[in-house]
């Protein structure tokens, strides 16, 4: 740091500071995680300088040597880790990884009669004026993914993101009794609908996915099937997904952060069948810049990391806490969405339970020295904005060595926080969305708890 000091020191002090308010806080964000100090070193070196576009053996530079046995051995543990047949470990992110994974399967598998006509391979392979022709073919095709308010992500077909621009969408939401995916209801929608992409995966769905039967209603209307394992990728990797629950083997397209419960430097990846490879492999220059070489080199740390016992031990503790976490708020009286949780997350029902916004709950929280950040929950009432959920995860304490009796502890913290926490009635004598007051006191015995732990 003193190196970083000596040419701009507000960047050493705000690198001093987050490591301070990383050690002092509770960090409950559900994507996020202590990556390891092997993993963080790996990124700080010279790496970062080379340019590197193209692929293994193929790139449109020279002297990428090294580059190529960074790529290869981040490849070959992604492959080993997940038992996957074709691994890319370009993505810088994980929205990087959607659009390349996007992008791949429109290639193969859009059958249009302009293509055909043009008689080429693939559109790569056409002319500026070609491509013209044939992009409304391309903009035509249809994606189905899971709602943004039940759990999905921007990228899975949201109005507000490319997904939802590149192609005619529609969404699946969960049963409004029970919160969860109704298979049945989605094996129908994707009949009418007849989506050429079917997207599982979630952002704040607190519960499991059979990809199994997602597989099947794939198959029975066509479509591809796509899962975004970004918030679970560590309990992939970690066998607390085994079988039905594990995408790799069911979907013919993976893709992955490796920053959230895999526990890896910030970046995304992908997996998949040899028939999609040839397509992936064109991410860069498709869809992405020049590799980030350092961090390619971190992601192969992070993957040799996952392949260890100990990390199977980190990821069934991740579900395990999650458990006490919901049990411990159920018991003290939280509304939970789904009623609990058998992934690494729980969904608080805030306005349900105590009256605020999730705004409001984030906010007084964080007063508290508790980290989280709010969410939609299915047919949220206050909206996208001010949602009526609070998202909270393990996977970061749970590294921190936290078990069951801390993970109680946690809960117990947050049900006193939030059942301090009063909404300020607005100008209008309606109750507000932002504004709300915490009784005296309580932040700093939080704050003082969360330092003991
Ligand atoms: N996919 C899912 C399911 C996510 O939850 C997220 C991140 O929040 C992403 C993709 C995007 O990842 P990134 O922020 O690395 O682009």
């Amino acid at each position: 740091l003193s190196i970083i000091s000596s040419v701009e020191p507000r960047i050493s002090d705000a690198i001093r500071s987050e490591l301070d308010d990383q050690r002092n806080s509770l960090k409950l964000i559900a994507s996020e995680n202590y990556a390891s100090l092997a993993t963080l070193l790996t990124m700080g070196n010279w790496l970062s300088d080379k340019y590197a576009e193209g692929t293994i053996g193929h790139r449109f530079y020279a002297g990428c040597q090294n580059v190529d046995t960074v790529e290869a051995v981040a490849a070959e543990h992604a492959r080993e880790l997940f038992g996957a047949q074709y691994a890319y470990v370009q993505p810088h992110s994980g929205i990087d990884a959607n659009l390349v994974a996007y992008w791949a399967i429109l290639n193969k598998r859009v059958e249009s009669p302009t293509l055909a006509r043009l008689g080429a391979k693939n559109v790569n392979e056409l002319s500026e004026a070609d491509w013209e022709e044939l992009r409304h073919e391309f903009n035509a095709q249809r994606v189905m993914g899971m709602s943004l308010d039940a759990g999905g992500h921007l990228t899975h077909g949201f109005r507000h993101n490319i997904s939802g621009k590149m192609f005619e969408q529609r969404a699946y939401g969960t049963d409004p009794e029970t919160g969860l995916i109704d298979y049945d209801a989605l094996r129908e929608a994707a009949r009418e609908f007849k989506p050429l992409i079917l997207v599982a995966g979630y952002s704040a769905y607190p519960r499991r996915v059979n990809f199994a039967k997602m597989r099947e209603i794939a198959d029975e209307v066509g479509a591809t099937l796509f899962v975004d394992m970004a918030h679970f990728a560590g309990l992939v990797a970690g066998k607390v997904f085994t079988g039905e629950e594990n995408p790799v083997g069911y979907a013919d397209v993976v893709a992955s952060t490796t920053h959230k419960s895999l526990r890896g430097p910030r970046g995304g990846f992908l997996l998949s069948t040899p028939e999609y490879a040839e397509f992936i492999d064109k991410g860069c220059p498709m869809v992405l810049g020049g590799p980030l070489s350092h961090v390619m080199a971190a992601k192969a740390v992070a993957f040799a990391e996952a392949r260890t016992d100990d990390f199977q031990t980190y990821a069934r503790a991740v579900a395990d806490n999650a458990q006490t976490l919901a049990e411990g708020l159920a018991k003290r009286g939280v509304t939970l969405v789904t009623g609990g949780t058998d992934n690494h997350l729980v969904l608080l029902d805030v306005t349900t339970s105590f009256g605020l916004t999730g705004r409001q709950a984030e906010s007084a929280l964080l007063d508290a020295g508790v980290v989280t950040n709010r969410n939609s929950i299915p047919r949220d009432p206050n909206g996208a904005w001010y949602t009526s959920g609070i998202r909270i995860g393990t996977p970061a304490l749970t590294s921190r060595g936290f078990g069951a009796d801390e993970f109680d502890r946690v809960a117990g913290l947050i049900a006193d926080v939030l059942a301090n926490t009063e909404p300020v009635t607005a100008s209008t004598g309606k109750p507000g969305k932002a504004k709300y007051t915490l009784a005296d006191g309580v932040a700093d015995r939080t704050k003082a708890a969360a330092a003991e732990m």
